[in-house]
């Protein structure tokens, strides 16, 4: 495993992002809405850092086995409809690699009746994006690199690290492994 944003590092950048978010909204009331299950670190990293009044949601992004690539999103009906209709909201997704996960969750959103919506990402993996959208606030660029850590799992596994790490090839074997066994 290589370590490509360290604990440090992580908190630092994080802190230049949240108060590059909170120059933006100028104090305005926000709905976050978060793509779980990996951006639950970094919600709960801009819950701490942003000073204006906040309403957070959450949307579920269902992933295919072994966490690839998301498929269909789930929302969560009448109580995200209402904390979207007429605010400004942000949504808070882990890494944007192709960007369709995204694609498909904007328009969801922009049916809601928001003010603005605005993508805020901890990782954007370079020359990867598919789709003419673009995050308005990225956190690290990052190589085109299978990683893990601060929420981001790979079978389950290393969601707890407290850093940003690269899989290599035979530790994503050895994962797929464990995840197998009862
Ligand atoms: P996109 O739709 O932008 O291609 O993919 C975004 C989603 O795929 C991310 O939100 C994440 O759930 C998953 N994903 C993409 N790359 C990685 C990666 O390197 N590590 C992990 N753990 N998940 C990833
Ligand atoms: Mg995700």
């Amino acid at each position: 495993m290589k370590t490509l944003i360290t604990e440090d590092q992580l908190r630092a950048g994080i802190r230049s992002f949240a108060e590059k978010i909170q120059q933006h909204y100028q104090g305005r009331p926000l709905t976050l809405v978060g793509v779980m299950v990996g951006s639950i670190m970094l919600l709960a990293d801009l819950i701490r850092f942003l000073d204006l009044p906040m309403r957070i949601e959450i949307v579920q992004a269902r992933t295919q086995p072994h966490g690839l690539r998301s498929g269909p999103l789930v929302l969560n009906g009448d109580v995200l409809a209402s904390s979207i209709l007429n605010r400004h909201v942000l949504v808070v997704d882990d890494i944007f690699d192709t960007g369709r996960t995204l694609w498909d969750l904007i328009p969801q959103i922009d049916d809601l009746g928001p003010i603005s919506v605005r993508i805020a990402v901890l990782l954007q993996k370079e020359g990867r994006r598919e789709v003419p959208l673009k995050p308005d606030f990225t956190a690290f660029t990052i190589p085109n690199e299978f990683v893990v850590g601060y929420g981001l799992d790979y079978c389950d596994k290393y969601r707890n690290l407290p850093y940003i790490a690269a899989l290599e090839p035979q530790e994503m074997e050895e994962a797929e492994g464990k995840s197998a066994a009862p």
